[in-house]
């Protein structure tokens, strides 16, 4: 047990998770840390140690050459594959079973959230659950869209009915966010009283305005993450540590029951 179980703050936020009306959370790359996926912000973190992000996961990568967009990505959903949630993503799925968590908005693609169970999810950066056609939108499974991958003689997974080349449906870097999911989340933001920030270093715009959106609304901010954020000063709760034992202390601290069985083991349900 951490000590972050029993501190002041973490009984604090309990509190104020308890006596809000409508609490929304709003995760990072932080919460899959845990999980065994690297925040490709932090330096010398496997995958992304050689390569810019912002280059190789760029629209204007795919477009030039799909081949190397594909040999990067198919390395990321290999690095992705058969990673489970952990006990943060869990945590969330408690206090939204239990009426204390209205939805979670995520930037992550990694279907941990899905895969922990949570029921109003709104992924801001899309998800690699599936790939589709970048000229008519006609869409595959990610698993259908590896195989092809792995059986493209050229490196280039391609749609099935017109032969073009696939994409993952996640944002890209120079690409915009989907509109509805992105108003919906400003909405959300808006409405809650309480927005639980976790795993995000807030840095990352638009998402790093939803706070902001809170607070003007005349919500609080609650921010649970490893390191410094913009906003930390405008926190009613700034909590630190490690977010698969603080997100489980927390969920303990409302009274809340554990999951009956982890939803990960259903390998279909994703
Ligand atoms: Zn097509």
């Amino acid at each position: 047990m951490s000590a972050a179980v029993h501190s002041p703050e973490l009984v604090r936020l309990a509190e104020l998770v308890s006596g809000s009306r409508s609490v929304v959370a709003l995760t990072g790359a932080g919460i899959s840390v845990p999980s065994g996926i690297p925040d490709f912000r932090s330096p010398g973190t496997g995958l992304w140690e050689n390569v810019d992000p912002m280059e190789v996961a760029h629209i204007d990568a795919f477009v030039r050459d799909p081949a190397a967009f594909w040999g990067f990505y198919g390395q990321r959903f290999a690095t992705l594959e058969g990673k489970r949630p952990n006990g943060a993503h869990r945590a969330l799925v408690r206090m939204e079973q239990a009426g204390l968590l209205r939805a979670v908005i995520t930037q992550n693609v990694d279907m941990l959230h899905r895969k922990a169970g949570t029921g109003d999810l709104i992924e801001v950066h899309g998800s690699i659950a599936t790939c589709s056609c970048s000229a008519c939108s006609h869409p595959a499974p990610l698993e259908v869209a590896r195989e092809r991958l792995l059986e493209a003689g050229d490196g280039v997974p391609r749609c099935e009915r017109c032969g073009s080349p696939m994409r993952p449906d996640v944002v890209l870097f120079g690409e915009m966010l989907p509109r509805a999911a992105l108003e919906r989340a400003h909405d959300l933001c808006q409405e809650a009283d309480l927005l639980l920030c976790i795993g995000s270093s807030l840095e990352v715009h638009p998402v790093a305005s939803l706070p902001v959106v809170t607070l003007r609304a005349g919500g609080a901010v609650a921010i649970v993450t490893q390191g410094l954020t913009p906003l930390d000063d405008v926190a009613t709760v700034r909590l630190d540590g490690d977010l698969e034992v603080v997100l489980p202390a927390l969920a303990d601290e409302l009274g809340l029951a554990p999951l009956a069985a982890d939803p990960a083991f259903d390998a279909d349900r994703a």
